[in-house]
């Protein structure tokens, strides 16, 4: 930790400082968010490091986020950087309560060669994403960059949504459960076998897919919108990332059971081979939520109605022990979990 946090001067940026966990905290609280919170604004600003921004207006918030997308590669088992750069910027809107997308915006920097096939395919992807989340593209940018300047294509997307309900990621209250919607871990893993072209018995499919439906499911029901202290989609870094920042914007402790952590067989069996904690690995299609304990069978019945919420289950309490930091209940005894310096897996979104 002390490391990251030298002066720059002669420094060089490395691949860590973009994997979502505290190595890449570190670089974007250094560079950006001590400046650029400076400024006088009303809302949730950069500061606040969630996942997106929100701007009152009248008695709504208006919630922004912008995503840029560099995967490889640009097609995997389950999805593709389209159906991503969709998926991930609607998530990240659903995250902060603004289920309804008013519009998106698509910004591609495309590589000198890149096949026009492939970009149309790119593109059907993006417009079958855009009606599963009924979230309209409404305007956009292309550039070209010479052949060796970029890898392929890069795609930024920004969303703008409107909500009256704001969901933070720092609500968490000491009893709050946390709830998973589904299993853990098959974006990246899933990235990964592809990236190196590695088989492996069983399915391994990303988890990609546009949460608004799911989330709204449960928030335009004001009894259960009124429980959810918190909600955080964990990408980069994997759940625990996302845990760790939830627990320590919040101040609580969470006691997370190991046993109860949804996965598939294929994500363990390949979690194993490559040494890889599922725990730190990202996904793209799933939510943390915090919920009030009272509330807890109703809102888990209901994400078990959605297709995306079917696996959906409680796996950890907050509580006073250990504020800001993750406490892994193995079944046989307790451990902290450390928290990850970034994703173990680089260009996984
Ligand atoms: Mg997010």
């Amino acid at each position: 930790m002390t490391a990251i946090l030298l002066p720059f001067t002669g420094g060089r940026v490395t691949l860590k400082q973009g994997g979502g966990g505290r190595a890449m905290r570190a670089l974007i609280e250094r560079l950006f968010v001590r400046d650029f919170a400076t400024m006088p604004f009303d809302g949730v600003g950069v500061d606040a490091m969630d996942d997106g921004a929100a701007i009152r207006i009248g008695d709504d918030w208006l919630v922004i986020t912008t995503d840029s997308h560099v995967i490889h590669p640009i097609v995997f088992p389950g999805g593709d950087i389209g159906r991503l750069s969709i998926s991930g910027t609607v998530n990240d809107l659903a995250m902060m309560g603004a289920t309804r997308v008013l519009g998106l915006t698509c910004s591609i920097i495309l590589e000198e060669g890149f096949s026009l096939d492939s970009l149309e395919a790119i593109q059907r992807s993006m417009i079958a994403t855009c009606r599963e989340a009924n979230a309209p593209v409404v305007t956009g940018d292309t550039k070209v960059m010479g052949r060796g300047e970029i890898d392929g294509l890069v795609i930024n997307t920004c969303g703008i949504g409107l909500t009256r309900t704001l969901v933070r990621d720092n609500g968490l209250h000491t009893g709050d459960r946390i709830i998973v919607t589904g299993n853990i871990a098959e974006h990246g893993l899933a990235v990964m076998a592809a990236r190196h072209g590695i088989e492996f018995e069983g399915d391994l499919v990303s988890d990609v897919a546009p949460m608004n439906g799911m989330i709204d499911s449960i928030l335009s029901d004001a009894a259960l919108a009124d429980a959810v202290t918190a909600m955080k989609d964990p990408t980069r870094g994997g759940v625990a990332s996302a845990l760790h920042e939830m627990a320590s914007k919040s101040n609580v402790g969470i006691v997370l059971q190991e046993r109860s952590l949804p996965m598939t067989d294929a994500v363990r069996s390949v979690g194993e081979l490559l040494g890889i904690d599922p725990l730190h690995v990202a996904n793209e299609g799933k939510a943390l939520l915090g919920v009030r304990a009272d509330a807890v069978d109703q809102i888990l019945a209901r994400l078990h109605e959605h297709p995306l919420g079917r696996n959906a289950t409680v796996i950890g309490t907050c509580g006073e022990e250990r504020r800001g930091a993750i406490i892994l209940d193995t079944g046989f005894g307790r451990r902290l979990l450390a928290e990850p310096e970034g994703e173990p897996l680089p260009r996984i979104c």
